[in-house]
Protein backbone atom coordinates (compact mmCIF):
# COMPACT_ATOMS: atom_id res chain seq x y z
CA UNK A 1 0.00 0.00 0.00
CA UNK A 2 1.44 4.00 -1.00
CA UNK A 3 0.12 7.05 0.44
CA UNK A 4 1.10 10.00 -1.56
CA UNK A 5 0.33 13.34 0.59
CA UNK A 6 -1.57 16.12 -1.53
CA UNK A 7 -0.99 19.89 -0.64
CA UNK A 8 -3.40 22.18 -2.43
CA UNK A 9 -6.34 24.17 -0.84
CA UNK A 10 -6.99 21.18 0.91
CA UNK A 11 -4.38 18.70 2.67
CA UNK A 12 -5.30 15.34 2.01
CA UNK A 13 -4.36 11.38 1.42
CA UNK A 14 -4.52 9.36 -1.87
CA UNK A 15 -4.21 6.19 -0.26
CA UNK A 16 -3.59 3.19 -3.44
CA UNK A 17 -3.12 -0.45 -3.11
CA UNK A 18 -5.10 -3.75 -3.11
CA UNK A 19 -8.86 -3.89 -1.02
CA UNK A 20 -7.96 -0.14 0.36
CA UNK A 21 -11.64 -0.28 -0.32
CA UNK A 22 -11.86 -1.96 3.51
CA UNK A 23 -10.67 1.53 5.07
CA UNK A 24 -13.18 3.50 4.06
CA UNK A 25 -14.84 2.84 7.41
CA UNK A 26 -12.58 3.40 9.80
CA UNK A 27 -10.97 6.53 6.96
CA UNK A 28 -14.26 8.16 7.48
CA UNK A 29 -14.69 8.23 11.16
CA UNK A 30 -10.76 8.86 11.54
CA UNK A 31 -11.49 12.37 9.30
CA UNK A 32 -15.27 13.07 9.97
CA UNK A 33 -16.69 11.57 13.09
CA UNK A 34 -19.76 10.62 13.16
CA UNK A 35 -21.36 11.24 9.74
CA UNK A 36 -23.76 10.16 7.36
CA UNK A 37 -22.61 9.00 4.06
CA UNK A 38 -24.14 9.11 0.65
CA UNK A 39 -22.65 6.69 -1.64
CA UNK A 40 -22.73 8.19 -5.58
CA UNK A 41 -22.50 5.64 -8.25
CA UNK A 42 -23.81 4.59 -11.82
CA UNK A 43 -25.42 1.32 -12.34
CA UNK A 44 -22.98 -0.44 -13.96
CA UNK A 45 -20.43 -0.40 -11.12
CA UNK A 46 -23.42 -0.60 -8.62
CA UNK A 47 -23.57 -4.04 -9.63
CA UNK A 48 -20.04 -4.88 -9.23
CA UNK A 49 -18.70 -2.99 -6.22
CA UNK A 50 -21.81 -1.22 -4.15
CA UNK A 51 -22.35 -4.31 -2.01
CA UNK A 52 -18.71 -4.19 -0.41
CA UNK A 53 -18.50 -0.62 -0.14
CA UNK A 54 -21.94 -1.09 1.55
CA UNK A 55 -21.12 -3.81 4.02
CA UNK A 56 -17.99 -1.57 4.75
CA UNK A 57 -19.94 0.88 6.05
CA UNK A 58 -22.75 -1.47 7.69
CA UNK A 59 -19.28 -2.94 9.93
CA UNK A 60 -18.59 0.34 10.70
CA UNK A 61 -21.88 1.39 11.73
CA UNK A 62 -21.87 4.51 9.69
CA UNK A 63 -25.45 5.23 8.30
CA UNK A 64 -25.39 5.03 4.71
CA UNK A 65 -27.61 5.64 1.36
CA UNK A 66 -26.71 5.36 -2.28
CA UNK A 67 -27.58 7.72 -5.00
CA UNK A 68 -27.79 5.65 -8.73
CA UNK A 69 -27.90 6.89 -11.69
CA UNK A 70 -27.56 5.68 -15.58
CA UNK A 71 -24.20 5.00 -16.61
CA UNK A 72 -21.91 7.24 -19.41
CA UNK A 73 -21.45 10.67 -20.27
CA UNK A 74 -25.27 11.95 -20.75
CA UNK A 75 -25.39 11.32 -17.10
CA UNK A 76 -22.69 14.30 -16.72
CA UNK A 77 -25.63 16.86 -16.74
CA UNK A 78 -27.65 19.59 -14.81
CA UNK A 79 -30.39 17.41 -14.68
CA UNK A 80 -28.84 14.16 -12.70
CA UNK A 81 -26.64 16.81 -10.47
CA UNK A 82 -29.86 18.71 -9.54
CA UNK A 83 -31.55 14.85 -9.42
CA UNK A 84 -28.77 14.69 -6.76
CA UNK A 85 -28.85 17.54 -4.65
CA UNK A 86 -32.93 16.79 -4.02
CA UNK A 87 -32.12 13.08 -3.19
CA UNK A 88 -29.79 14.45 -0.49
CA UNK A 89 -32.31 16.74 0.62
CA UNK A 90 -35.13 14.61 1.12
CA UNK A 91 -32.62 12.20 2.84
CA UNK A 92 -31.86 14.91 5.25
CA UNK A 93 -28.07 14.93 4.76
CA UNK A 94 -25.95 18.04 6.21
CA UNK A 95 -23.21 19.86 5.31
CA UNK A 96 -21.21 17.77 7.96
CA UNK A 97 -21.82 14.58 5.78
CA UNK A 98 -20.13 13.15 2.82
CA UNK A 99 -20.74 12.41 -0.16
CA UNK A 100 -18.14 8.87 -1.64
CA UNK A 101 -17.64 9.13 -5.96
CA UNK A 102 -17.59 5.08 -6.78
CA UNK A 103 -16.73 4.97 -10.29
CA UNK A 104 -15.30 6.51 -12.69
CA UNK A 105 -14.41 10.06 -14.49
CA UNK A 106 -18.27 10.75 -14.75
CA UNK A 107 -19.06 10.24 -11.34
CA UNK A 108 -16.20 11.72 -9.57
CA UNK A 109 -16.61 14.85 -11.54
CA UNK A 110 -20.55 15.09 -11.19
CA UNK A 111 -20.35 13.81 -7.12
CA UNK A 112 -17.37 16.42 -7.06
CA UNK A 113 -19.73 19.57 -7.94
CA UNK A 114 -22.47 18.24 -5.87
CA UNK A 115 -20.35 18.03 -2.52
CA UNK A 116 -19.54 21.96 -4.06
CA UNK A 117 -22.89 22.78 -4.27
CA UNK A 118 -24.97 20.98 -1.34
CA UNK A 119 -25.51 23.56 1.58
CA UNK A 120 -22.67 25.33 0.25
CA UNK A 121 -20.15 22.25 0.77
CA UNK A 122 -20.07 18.50 2.12
CA UNK A 123 -17.18 16.13 2.78
CA UNK A 124 -15.85 14.67 -0.45
CA UNK A 125 -14.11 11.13 -0.61
CA UNK A 126 -13.15 9.98 -4.37
CA UNK A 127 -12.90 5.93 -4.73
CA UNK A 128 -12.26 5.97 -8.36
CA UNK A 129 -12.78 2.33 -10.29
CA UNK A 130 -11.23 2.70 -13.61
CA UNK A 131 -7.53 3.02 -14.43
CA UNK A 132 -7.95 6.28 -15.56
CA UNK A 133 -9.81 7.98 -12.97
CA UNK A 134 -7.16 6.66 -10.38
CA UNK A 135 -4.43 8.48 -12.31
CA UNK A 136 -6.39 11.35 -13.47
CA UNK A 137 -9.75 12.69 -12.73
CA UNK A 138 -9.93 12.10 -8.81
CA UNK A 139 -6.91 13.52 -7.86
CA UNK A 140 -6.31 17.54 -8.64
CA UNK A 141 -9.95 18.72 -7.35
CA UNK A 142 -11.41 19.62 -10.83
CA UNK A 143 -15.29 18.84 -10.87
CA UNK A 144 -17.70 19.59 -13.37
CA UNK A 145 -20.87 18.73 -15.57
CA UNK A 146 -21.74 19.12 -19.41
CA UNK A 147 -24.12 21.91 -21.17
CA UNK A 148 -25.69 21.48 -24.20
CA UNK A 149 -22.73 23.79 -25.40
CA UNK A 150 -19.96 21.79 -24.57
CA UNK A 151 -17.82 19.61 -22.14
CA UNK A 152 -17.73 20.32 -18.61
CA UNK A 153 -18.65 23.78 -18.66
CA UNK A 154 -20.70 24.47 -15.83
CA UNK A 155 -17.60 23.50 -12.95
CA UNK A 156 -15.75 24.48 -9.88
CA UNK A 157 -12.48 23.50 -8.58
CA UNK A 158 -13.82 21.06 -4.86
CA UNK A 159 -10.33 19.30 -3.53
CA UNK A 160 -11.60 15.93 -1.91
CA UNK A 161 -10.14 15.14 1.39
CA UNK A 162 -9.63 11.75 0.61
CA UNK A 163 -8.90 9.26 -2.11
CA UNK A 164 -9.15 5.67 -1.83
CA UNK A 165 -7.43 3.75 -5.26
CA UNK A 166 -8.51 0.05 -4.52
CA UNK A 167 -6.59 -1.70 -7.73
CA UNK A 168 -8.50 -4.94 -7.04
CA UNK A 169 -11.31 -2.95 -8.66
CA UNK A 170 -9.42 -2.67 -11.63
CA UNK A 171 -9.42 -7.01 -12.73
CA UNK A 172 -13.15 -6.36 -13.64
CA UNK A 173 -12.38 -3.64 -15.77
CA UNK A 174 -13.09 -4.44 -19.89
CA UNK A 175 -9.34 -3.80 -21.39
CA UNK A 176 -10.29 -1.44 -24.05
CA UNK A 177 -11.13 1.10 -20.59
CA UNK A 178 -8.12 -0.02 -19.09
CA UNK A 179 -6.62 1.26 -22.19
CA UNK A 180 -7.92 4.48 -21.80
CA UNK A 181 -6.36 4.90 -18.81
CA UNK A 182 -3.17 3.49 -19.63
CA UNK A 183 -2.52 6.74 -22.49
CA UNK A 184 -2.66 9.16 -19.42
CA UNK A 185 0.02 7.01 -17.98
CA UNK A 186 2.17 7.14 -20.83
CA UNK A 187 1.35 11.27 -21.14
CA UNK A 188 3.03 11.26 -17.37
CA UNK A 189 5.87 9.34 -18.84
CA UNK A 190 6.15 11.80 -21.22
CA UNK A 191 5.53 14.72 -19.39
CA UNK A 192 8.17 14.25 -16.36
CA UNK A 193 9.16 11.03 -16.19
CA UNK A 194 11.32 8.73 -18.41
CA UNK A 195 11.71 5.94 -16.00
CA UNK A 196 7.84 5.00 -15.79
CA UNK A 197 7.44 5.87 -19.32
CA UNK A 198 10.20 2.85 -20.40
CA UNK A 199 8.14 0.57 -17.63
CA UNK A 200 4.72 1.26 -19.82
CA UNK A 201 6.76 0.75 -23.53
CA UNK A 202 7.91 -2.67 -21.96
CA UNK A 203 4.84 -3.70 -21.03
CA UNK A 204 5.94 -4.89 -17.46
CA UNK A 205 2.52 -3.58 -16.36
CA UNK A 206 0.72 -5.93 -14.08
CA UNK A 207 3.58 -6.80 -11.43
CA UNK A 208 4.10 -2.67 -11.32
CA UNK A 209 0.82 -1.60 -11.32
CA UNK A 210 0.45 -0.17 -8.05
CA UNK A 211 3.77 1.70 -8.30
CA UNK A 212 2.76 3.28 -11.45
CA UNK A 213 -0.90 4.69 -10.34
CA UNK A 214 1.47 5.99 -7.31
CA UNK A 215 4.33 7.61 -9.85
CA UNK A 216 1.12 9.05 -11.48
CA UNK A 217 -0.17 10.58 -8.45
CA UNK A 218 2.69 12.03 -6.99
CA UNK A 219 3.45 13.65 -10.80
CA UNK A 220 0.36 14.80 -10.69
CA UNK A 221 0.50 16.16 -7.37
CA UNK A 222 3.51 18.10 -7.98
CA UNK A 223 2.30 19.69 -11.02
CA UNK A 224 -1.09 20.35 -9.25
CA UNK A 225 0.90 21.58 -5.80
CA UNK A 226 2.29 24.49 -8.00
CA UNK A 227 -1.16 25.55 -10.22
CA UNK A 228 -4.26 24.47 -8.43
CA UNK A 229 -6.07 26.53 -10.44
CA UNK A 230 -4.76 26.14 -14.14
CA UNK A 231 -3.43 29.28 -15.22
CA UNK A 232 0.05 27.69 -16.25
CA UNK A 233 2.16 24.66 -14.89
CA UNK A 234 -1.01 22.41 -14.74
CA UNK A 235 -1.74 23.12 -19.13
CA UNK A 236 1.69 20.41 -19.06
CA UNK A 237 -1.38 17.67 -17.84
CA UNK A 238 -2.99 18.73 -20.95
CA UNK A 239 0.17 17.01 -23.71
CA UNK A 240 -1.73 15.44 -26.37
CA UNK A 241 -4.97 16.83 -25.13
CA UNK A 242 -5.41 19.50 -27.24
CA UNK A 243 -5.71 17.61 -30.22
CA UNK A 244 -7.85 15.04 -28.66
CA UNK A 245 -10.63 17.61 -27.75
CA UNK A 246 -11.16 18.29 -31.18
CA UNK A 247 -10.78 14.36 -32.21
CA UNK A 248 -12.93 13.49 -29.76
CA UNK A 249 -15.38 16.24 -31.12
CA UNK A 250 -14.76 15.48 -34.53
CA UNK A 251 -16.05 11.65 -33.50
CA UNK A 252 -19.86 13.12 -31.70
CA UNK A 253 -17.57 11.22 -28.72
CA UNK A 254 -17.57 7.68 -30.49
CA UNK A 255 -13.40 7.77 -30.14
CA UNK A 256 -12.53 7.54 -26.33
CA UNK A 257 -10.82 9.73 -24.34
CA UNK A 258 -7.90 7.53 -24.06
CA UNK A 259 -7.58 6.78 -27.42
CA UNK A 260 -8.09 10.34 -28.43
CA UNK A 261 -5.43 11.23 -26.13
CA UNK A 262 -3.24 8.39 -27.47
CA UNK A 263 -3.42 9.97 -31.22
CA UNK A 264 -3.03 13.62 -30.18
CA UNK A 265 0.04 12.56 -28.26
CA UNK A 266 1.77 11.19 -31.83
CA UNK A 267 0.21 14.35 -33.83
CA UNK A 268 1.94 16.45 -31.41
CA UNK A 269 4.97 14.96 -31.25
CA UNK A 270 5.51 14.55 -35.09
CA UNK A 271 4.69 18.25 -35.89
CA UNK A 272 6.92 19.34 -32.83
CA UNK A 273 10.02 17.31 -34.32
CA UNK A 274 9.32 18.66 -37.76
CA UNK A 275 9.36 22.14 -36.67
CA UNK A 276 12.79 21.65 -34.63
CA UNK A 277 10.80 22.43 -31.38
CA UNK A 278 12.11 19.00 -29.50
CA UNK A 279 15.57 18.04 -28.51
CA UNK A 280 14.93 14.44 -29.14
CA UNK A 281 12.73 12.28 -31.92
CA UNK A 282 9.71 11.12 -29.19
CA UNK A 283 7.23 9.97 -31.78
CA UNK A 284 8.53 6.46 -32.37
CA UNK A 285 8.88 5.91 -28.88
CA UNK A 286 5.69 7.13 -28.12
CA UNK A 287 4.23 4.98 -30.67
CA UNK A 288 6.25 2.25 -29.76
CA UNK A 289 4.35 2.44 -26.23
CA UNK A 290 0.97 3.01 -27.36
CA UNK A 291 1.08 -0.30 -29.12
CA UNK A 292 2.75 -2.11 -26.33
CA UNK A 293 -0.59 -0.75 -24.38
CA UNK A 294 -3.60 -1.29 -27.30
CA UNK A 295 -4.29 2.21 -28.29
CA UNK A 296 -4.95 3.67 -31.53
CA UNK A 297 -1.46 5.50 -33.00
CA UNK A 298 -3.35 6.88 -36.40
CA UNK A 299 -6.24 9.05 -36.19
CA UNK A 300 -9.13 9.29 -38.91
CA UNK A 301 -9.32 12.53 -39.47
CA UNK A 302 -7.19 15.41 -41.22
CA UNK A 303 -5.17 17.89 -39.63
CA UNK A 304 -6.85 20.82 -41.35
CA UNK A 305 -10.36 19.07 -40.15
CA UNK A 306 -8.65 19.02 -36.08
CA UNK A 307 -7.64 22.59 -36.95
CA UNK A 308 -10.89 23.90 -37.40
CA UNK A 309 -12.51 21.72 -34.45
CA UNK A 310 -9.53 23.38 -32.24
CA UNK A 311 -10.62 27.11 -33.01
CA UNK A 312 -13.93 26.47 -32.24
CA UNK A 313 -12.88 24.88 -28.79
CA UNK A 314 -12.95 27.28 -25.22
CA UNK A 315 -9.00 26.69 -24.37
CA UNK A 316 -8.45 28.98 -28.21
CA UNK A 317 -10.75 32.06 -26.69
CA UNK A 318 -7.66 34.52 -26.91
CA UNK A 319 -6.90 33.68 -30.64
CA UNK A 320 -4.03 31.71 -29.14
CA UNK A 321 -3.53 28.45 -28.05
CA UNK A 322 -1.29 26.74 -25.86
CA UNK A 323 0.55 23.63 -27.12
CA UNK A 324 2.44 21.22 -24.96
CA UNK A 325 5.94 20.37 -26.57
CA UNK A 326 7.66 17.20 -26.05
CA UNK A 327 11.48 18.14 -25.64
CA UNK A 328 12.44 15.20 -24.50
CA UNK A 329 11.09 11.75 -23.19
CA UNK A 330 10.44 12.81 -19.33
CA UNK A 331 10.58 16.51 -19.98
CA UNK A 332 7.84 19.14 -22.02
CA UNK A 333 7.12 22.51 -22.39
CA UNK A 334 4.08 24.77 -22.87
CA UNK A 335 4.19 27.15 -25.68
CA UNK A 336 1.52 29.74 -26.24
CA UNK A 337 1.31 30.41 -29.84
CA UNK A 338 -1.12 32.39 -31.96
CA UNK A 339 -4.08 30.58 -33.61
CA UNK A 340 -2.55 31.55 -37.01
CA UNK A 341 0.85 29.44 -36.32
CA UNK A 342 -0.94 26.68 -35.17
CA UNK A 343 -2.56 26.50 -38.21
CA UNK A 344 0.81 26.05 -40.18
CA UNK A 345 2.09 24.10 -37.61
CA UNK A 346 -0.99 21.67 -38.60
CA UNK A 347 0.46 22.12 -42.29
MG1 LIG B 1 -7.33 13.40 -19.87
Amino acid sequence: MHTVKVNASKKYDVIIGKNTSALLGEKVKELFGNVKVCVVTDDTVAGLHLDKIKSVLNEGRIANDAFIFPHGESSKSPEVIFELLEFLAKKHFSRKDVLVALGGGVTGDLTGLAAALYMRGMHLVQMPTTLLAMVDSSVGGKTAVNLKSGKNLAGVFNQPELVLCDTDMLSTLPSEIFADGMAEVIKYGVIADRELFDVVKNGEIEENLEAIITRCVAIKRDIVGEDEFDTGKRQLLNFGHTLAHSIEKESNFEISHGSAVAMGMVIVSEIAWANGMSEERCQDEIVDALLENNLPITCPYKNSELYYATENDKKSSSGRISIIVPEKIGKCRIEDIALAEFRELLK
